[in-house]
């Protein structure tokens, strides 16, 4: 293992591994380092994740032009991702989207490669049995639309990164100490120097850092629904769901989970947001089930938009949203030799790939030459 490197990654999420691979195989040293899952959420001191989950929606129309952007270049890329890695993580199942700005999907989505149109509400039902009430007009993405399994494509990143050269360490980072020549990174499996640092911890990892970026830390809860039969669920993205407890919701399509169930997970936003300020909060946040107005509020909307489906039983967990002031990640320097990426603003799985790839062109000799605006991903410190 070195325990000297250029750059060091420090969150092995989705963001950072993807990271981590782009600068080990464009020739830097590197260590990636984060821990995986805890074994016991309910106990564990953390730090947790944004992806520790087996579904992701995917899709390239999304909410703006640069959104679509970064999702269209990262899902060009997924086939190459399994092809050399080994592992799958990508399920074309299609997406629709009932929202009142679905005009706005549809022109950023057909810029950016993608195969979205209109749809009536009558062909969405009987084509997939989802029952939209909200009045608002419907459209549909086809292929590659539909879902990424976010703790394989983690485990792709990785893999890969270290085929590539990187120093993966499986531990989180305790202490990050500024030296002569750069940092000293410390934790459970003992020290590493690295001349420069990419800090990609999601939610959590605040307190490794001097400064403070201006985030926002949403407290969600996800519900995932049992059912025997898949279906031909797409993935889908509503607004003014049926339960008015709710502002949207969003699903992934029914997969099976580690346990063995098949299940469909749906989450939203409820009306009152909830965010949570302190790490020990998000922590003890972390232990529970869930919040129980949100899990009764997506139960009762699932149960209305797929009135056809028998679900057998429902389970719940926590889960976090970082959201920056900009709506996008936070991709740059805020200080000699460090970078940051994150937040990825309930969005960033998709586009994992790319952000990451823009993140990693941070520490490149010309430094960021996108056609993306740098600005557009510019950190923002209390
Ligand atoms: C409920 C929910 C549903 C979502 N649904 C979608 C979706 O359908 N489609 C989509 O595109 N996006 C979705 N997202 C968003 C997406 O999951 C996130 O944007 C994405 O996970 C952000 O990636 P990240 O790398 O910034 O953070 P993470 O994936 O959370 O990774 C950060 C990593 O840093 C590690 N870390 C923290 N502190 C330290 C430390 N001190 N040392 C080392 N490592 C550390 C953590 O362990 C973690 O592994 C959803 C998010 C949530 C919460």
């Amino acid at each position: 293992m070195s325990s000297s490197v250029d750059v060091a990654v420090i969150g092995r999420g989705l963001i950072g591994s993807a990271a981590g691979r782009h600068l080990a195989e464009s020739g830097v040293s590197t260590a990636l380092v984060g821990p995986g899952e805890p074994e016991d959420r309910t106990t564990s001191p953390g730090p947790f994740s944004s992806h520790a989950d087996e579904g992701r929606i995917t899709r390239i129309a999304g909410r703006t032009m640069i959104w679509s952007d970064l999702a269209a270049r990262s899902i060009a890329r997924y086939r190459d991702l399994e092809l050399r890695s080994g592992i799958t993580f990508h399920t074309m199942t299609g997406l629709a989207v009932a929202l009142p700005t679905v005009d706005d999907w549809i022109d950023a989505g057909l810029i950016n490669g993608s195969n979205i149109r209109k749809v009536e509400a009558d062909w969405l039902r009987e084509k997939t049995g989802i029952a939209v009430t909200n009045g608002h007009p419907i459209a549909f993405e086809g292929k590659p639309a539909g879902h990424i399994n976010p703790r394989r494509l983690v485990a792709a990143q990785s893999k890969l990164a270290a085929l590539a050269g990187a120093t993966v360490i499986d531990h989180a980072v305790t202490a990050l100490d500024r030296t002569e020549g750069g940092f000293e990174l410390t934790g459970g499996w003992g020290s590493l120097t690295a001349r420069r640092i990419l800090l990609a911890t999601g939610a959590f990892g605040r307190g490794l850092l001097e400064q403070q970026l201006v985030v926002e830390r949403r407290a969600r809860s996800v519900v995932m629904g049992e059912m025997a039969d898949p279906g031909g669920i797409p993935s889908l993205i509503l607004a003014d769901p049926p339960d008015s407890r709710l502002e949207d919701i969003y699903w992934v399509p029914p997969v099976q989970y580690p346990d063995g169930r098949l299940c469909l997970k749906i989450g939203g936003t409820v009306v009152e947001d909830r965010t949570v300020d302190s790490e020990d909060e998000l922590t003890d946040w972390f232990h529970t089930g869930g919040y129980d107005l949100e899990i009764d509020a997506l139960q009762t909307s699932l149960r209305s938009l797929l009135p056809d489906v028998s679900f057998t039983s429902f389970t719940s967990s926590p889960c976090v949203i970082t959201a920056t002031a900009s709506d996008y990640p936070y991709l740059g320097y805020i200080d000699d030799g460090v970078a940051v990426a994150i937040g990825g603003n309930g969005a960033a799985a998709k586009s994992s790939d790319e952000l990451g790839r823009l993140a990693a062109s941070l520490f490149s000799d010309d430094g960021w030459t996108d056609s993306l605006d740098a600005e557009t991903f510019a950190p923002q410190l209390r």
